[in-house]
């Protein structure tokens, strides 16, 4: 039989060892959750990401359904090209205050589709924004 005190410091070592090995446990065990929480994640913002990618078209279709789905001044039909625009202008303004792109179109969709607003592509838009008309035609486009 060993002193006390031995005994207490074999004790203290297999108590200080199997914390070890326990802490060791923890940790494998952290970052294998730490993995899994990881896919996990990526996966539900993929999925969640797609649904999102969805709602936006249907909405864009929506949109499109209420104010054209061509430009209003060079009869474009890609979807792709083609945005809301103020006819009165002031679209910076109103967008800072809405928002843009989803919420915009989200934001018309609560109001009722107002009035006041057209399908145009990108460049006619720019066009309109810069120039004040698009260089496309001059009967619609004086105000397009
Ligand atoms: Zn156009
Ligand atoms: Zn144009």
């Amino acid at each position: 039989m060993a002193p006390p005190i031995i005994m207490a410091i074999i004790m203290a070592m297999t108590r200080e060892e199997r914390n070890k090995q326990r802490s060791d446990w923890h940790k494998k065990n952290r970052d294998k959750n730490l993995e899994s929480m990881r896919k996990y994640y990526h996966a539900t913002s993929k999925k969640q990401s797609e649904q999102a990618k969805k709602r936006n078209e249907l909405l864009k279709k929506e949109v499109h359904a209420q104010y054209g789905s061509v430009c209003k001044c060079c009869g474009i039909s890609e979807t792709i090209f083609l945005t809301v625009d103020h006819i009165e202008g002031g679209g910076n303004k109103h967008r800072t205050i809405v928002g843009s792109g989803t919420r915009f179109y989200v934001w018309l969709k609560k109001n009722g589709w107002p009035k006041g607003f057209q399908i145009l592509c990108f460049n006619c838009n720019f066009a309109k924004h810069i120039k004040g008309f698009c260089p496309h035609n001059s009967t619609v486009g004086q105000k397009v």
